[in-house]
């Protein structure tokens, strides 16, 4: 039966194939393809690893003391039938046959298909069983894991595919935490559909730097979409349909060729620079996450690195955080990659919705902190683990011996933090000095992503070289919405007034100062605000990097000086949006 699921589109596009189901907890299960020749050897490795948990559970059945609780012994007899019932591993071996799913995956996407049926029985006794096949589940993964020799691809490694003849696949889960979602930016899933999750969640902002169509926030997509069914996903309209009729997938597929032509004429533009039609020349910066983010940023025209989100290179460590030189290797990638052209680093921004390790917004908001979003996180939590903090320093100043390198502070509010970084930089300046460490000249940068930043700009200004505008930060703060919350996300708006005088003063402020300043928010990759943005003055953008082309389209259809004119206009509305739109659209060339 075809059914529509309604959610938050966050990236554009439309991605058709067939839904991979996977639990939160187990995102990070290796998920790759095996080739044709492989798949009899990866059913005998499932095979071995449920012989080995059957032994395990004999002997520890065999073990039980005399007074154990007779209910143990009973147990262990449920997990024994449900790990040898043909339902779990024999059923799992359709999975690797037929779609190619290294053995954890499709032992996984078995149990999602289990789980379901659990869930619907209506005898609360066997409902409570799924818990124990959950157990036995995570029995034979680490049985799979063990067997694995230990330098083994990481835990949520994602190979890409090596055969031919497979659907495209699309990621269907509950929620998805930024650290596992980083793994699947070189991934087999070509969509994604999340129930949590707002425009500016780190799901959401990855989903589009990797430029795959997704919806979040759909709040029950992962309960009603089953393992295997057909889906399409409109990013456009924030739309699912699962089990489309062959008409409605017509009319999709003739999309989605439609947006390929579009993104090939687009592509053209790589190596036009971005002049307006008034002779101003804008820089068009990528954000990026990994160093080799910078290729994509190359291909797309980039002419700098306005943000690199050094906080992704902290994840999925296990608690353990990267050495000074593994950072330096990874800064001095960046920064030789982009041959001179800037590179803003940003010094590690982790808490609220991007938590160290991999647990995923919800569990953070509900098991461990109160507010994660105005806690210790970003320059807070630099602040309070100096040595920590002097490692990442001299990184990025041995890193800016390579190139050209600008430091980027997150989350300032008070004219202290940029004290405390400033006499941290002297000490760490010291340091390479005395071990005869080469380092550049590096400028001091501020994201103005707290509304006390951008009230207090001018005082700012005097400490620091330029400043990045982090519109997903500030208008979650300005507007106290939660930019990871669904509940919320429909008063999200970036339109509203409040944020637009932030923005326009901050950008004018910097600029009448002599200072730097870009934006470096999601606004900036989105051309629905390209011309709102010029008109305010700004004339560095920093963005996906797949975003640089449509809006380098809007950049050479603008005359900056007819666009600043509408401004006022439009923060004097009591609909901003509205008269925008309008005002802008009348003194656009097109
Ligand atoms: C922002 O807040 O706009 C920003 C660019 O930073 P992040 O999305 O990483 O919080
Ligand atoms: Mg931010």
């Amino acid at each position: 039966m075809s059914f529509q699921v309604f959610g938050i589109p966050v990236s554009r596009g439309v991605a058709i194939g067939r839904a991979v189901l996977v639990a939160s907890s187990r995102v990070d299960v290796a998920h790759y393809f095996v080739p044709t020749a492989e798949v009899e050897s990866e059913f005998d490795r499932l095979l071995k690893a449920r012989d080995a948990v059957t032994h395990e559970l004999q002997v520890l059945k065999a073990d039980l003391p005399p007074d154990a609780p007779h209910e143990l012994d009973a147990l262990l007899d449920v997990h024994l039938l449900l790990l040898n019932d043909e339902a779990l591993v024999d059923a799992a071996r359709l999975w690797i046959e037929e779609r190619h799913y290294n053995a954890e995956w499709a032992l996984s996407a078995q149990l999602e298909v289990l789980a379901r049926q659990f869930d619907e029985m209506e005898d609360d006794y066997l409902r409570e069983r799924k818990a124990d096949l959950e157990q036995v589940v995570e029995r034979v993964l680490s049985a799979l894991a063990h067997a694995q020799d230990k330098g083994a691809p990481g835990a949520a490694a994602v190979v890409a595919r090596d055969f031919a003849g497979e659907d495209p696949l699309l990621l269907v889960a509950a929620d998805i935490a930024p650290a596992d979602m980083i793994q699947f930016k070189r991934s087999v899933f070509q969509g994604f559909i999340t129930d949590i999750g707002g425009k500016t969640s780190h799901t959401a902002i990855v989903a589009r730097s990797m430029d795959i169509p997704a919806v979040v926030g759909t709040r029950e997509a992962s309960r009603l979409i089953r393992q295997d069914d057909w889906v399409i996903i409109d990013g456009d309209a924030g739309t699912v349909i699962v089990n489309p009729s062959p008409i409605v997938l017509e009319e999709y597929r003739f999309r989605q060729r439609q947006a390929e032509l579009e993104r090939a004429r687009l592509a053209r533009l790589r190596h036009t620079p971005a002049i307006t039609l008034d002779g101003q020349r804008i820089e068009l910066h990528a954000n990026i996450e990994l160093p080799g983010d910078t290729g994509p940023a190359l291909d797309a025209g980039a002419t700098g690195v306005g943000l690199f989100r050094s906080e992704f290179l902290f994840m999925n460590r296990n608690g353990e955080l990267p050495s000074e030189d593994e950072q330096f290797e990874a800064y001095r990638a960046a920064v030789e990659a982009m041959r001179g052209m800037p590179v803003t680093i940003r010094t590690v921004d982790v808490g609220a919705d991007k938590p160290l390790d991999r647990m995923s917004v919800n569990e953070l908001r509900h098991e461990h902190v109160l507010n994660p979003s105005m806690g210790l996180r970003a320059i807070r939590w630099s602040l309070a683990e100096p040595s920590m903090f002097r490692q990442q320093l001299r990184a990025i100043y041995r890193a800016s011996a390579f190139g050209h390198v600008k430091l980027l502070l997150p989350m300032v509010a008070h004219l202290s933090e940029i004290r405390q970084v400033q006499d941290a930089i002297r000490r760490v300046k010291q340091q390479l000095d005395d071990a005869g460490q080469a380092y550049g000249l590096v400028e001091l940068g501020v994201m103005v992503e707290v509304p006390a930043a951008a009230l207090m700009l001018p005082l700012l200004l005097r400490h620091v070289d330029f400043i990045s505008i982090g519109t997903n930060d500030l208008i979650q703060y300005t507007l106290a919405i939660d930019r990871a919350d669904e509940a919320v996300a429909h008063l999200y708006d970036p339109w509203h007034p409040a944020v637009l005088h932030l923005l326009a003063s901050s950008i004018s402020q910097a600029r009448a100062a002599g200072k730097g300043v870009s934006v470096c928010g999601e606004m900036a990759g989105d051309a629905l605000f390209t011309d709102l943005l010029l008109g305010m003055g700004l004339n560095c953008f920093s963005m996906h990097p797949s975003q640089i082309p449509s809006v380098k389209q809007r950049v050479l259809r603008a005359d900056t000086q007819r666009l600043a004119a509408a401004i006022p206009r439009i923060l004097e509305s009591e609909e901003p949006g509205r008269t925008a739109l309008e005002a802008l659209a009348s003194q656009r060339l097109h």
